[in-house]
């Protein structure tokens, strides 16, 4: 990844730090921008008479901004770089920095994929209605089809959507791929999401059913494999680091969904439950892991709430309990269950292993609206 051809907007926080005088400033960057941290520190205490403070904890997206305990340090302002703002309120004045990267590559590789896909998005809208008349033990067998019956569709239209470092590109790119023929839909989520052709790896919000497949820009399979596992619709991705043209396969979400499958089955006997509750100001669902003690009793078996800031197996892994559900970051379940030493499932993997909810009639992905 060339750094320098990234661009770091810093103008805005700059203005908004002299405007208040802020003496201490908070800066949060993603993980993969923090060797650039020290440059961008100094940058900004040559530019104001603030000093700043990295926030060096690990920091993965705008559900994780800065709170409280940086209050207590005297912190005025939180500059938090490379997300969006989200539908949150960390109690701490934010200045949200746009990163952008103007890698800009050509549609051409990608065309046979989109063209494959296309035709998959055609030959799934005719036999919408066979679909629905599957029996329960055919969707079973057919795992992608059991996402793809959470949204039946009514349309092929390519949706065009990208990480938020390549965004600016979104509508460019839309009139090339409309050059070529392709009728092209930039979903626009709810209000978690700030920008049209928007993803995160928890929320897929502006899917629709006239959306047949999708082209994600952007680099790495994290929102590729969200974004297929929630909507079951073919996805292939333009890499604007490399050029790079490939698709999410069908091969790997299957081998997803059976393990989410096997981890369902292993919870049959389960009687007892760790509920985990993030503590990050944009993951907490403390009301959905309410919801899921009260069925967790109603079945009979045991349910403990525990708050974390972070997850991971070695803080977990020694309650005496069964299993684990987890209403922090959806995607701890999803992509780092392997790590634990007991199931680790979503709400919905739970409602299915409690027999509420029906895996057959579609799996659904744990989106945080
Ligand atoms: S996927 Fe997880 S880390 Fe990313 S924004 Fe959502 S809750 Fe936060």
């Amino acid at each position: 990844m060339d750094m320098n051809r990234h661009e770091f907007q810093l103008d805005d926080l700059i203005e908004r730090i002299k405007a208040n005088d802020n003496r201490l400033v908070a800066l949060q960057v993603p993980e993969g921008l923090k060797m650039q941290a020290l440059e961008m520190m100094d940058s900004i205490e040559e530019d104001t008479s603030a000093r700043i403070i990295l926030a060096a904890d690990p920091c993965y997206g705008a559900c994780d901004l800065v709170h409280d305990k940086m209050q207590r340090m005297g912190v005025e302002l939180v500059a938090h770089m490379g997300h969006s703002q989200m539908n949150i309120d960390s109690g701490m004045p934010t200045e949200f920095i746009n990163v952008t990267y103007d890698g800009d590559p050509a549609i051409d590789p990608v065309l046979p994929i989109l063209e494959q896909h296309r035709r998959i998005a055609e030959s799934r809208l005719s036999r919408v209605e066979e679909d629905r008349q599957m029996s329960e033990e055919e969707a079973k067998e057919l795992f992608v089809d059991a996402v793809g019956r959470v949204s039946p569709l009514k349309g092929t239209k390519l949706g065009l959507v990208g990480s938020i470092q390549h965004l600016h590109l979104i509508f460019e790119y839309k009139e090339r791929l409309e050059a070529v023929g392709y009728e092209v839909e930039i979903p626009v989520g709810g209000a978690r999401l700030s920008f049209p052709g928007q993803v995160l790896g928890c929320n897929y919000s502006g899917d629709s059913d006239e959306i047949g497949h999708y082209l994600f820009l952007g680099s790495g399979d994290f929102h590729p494999i969200g974004l297929v596992l929630h909507t079951g619709k073919p996805l292939a991705m333009l890499d604007p680091y490399t050029g790079g043209a490939e698709e999410m396969s069908f091969e790997r979400i299957e081998k997803i969904l059976r393990q989410r499958f096997g981890l369902i089955m292993s919870c049959d006997e389960a009687k007892s439950f760790g509920i985990l509750i993030g503590e990050k100001p944009g993951q907490m669902r403390r009301n959905l892991a309410l919801r899921m003690k009260r069925k967790i009793e109603k079945h009979g078996k045991k349910g403990y709430l525990l708050a974390l800031e972070h997850i991971g197996p070695e803080l977990i892994d020694f309650y005496p309990v069964d299993a684990f559900v987890n209403t922090a970051c959806p995607r701890i379940a999803i992509d780092d269950s392997v790590r634990y030493a007991k199931p680790l499932i979503t709400p919905f993997e739970l409602e299915v292993a409690l027999g509420e909810k029906k895996w057959e009639l579609g799996y659904k992905f744990d989106e945080i609206p």
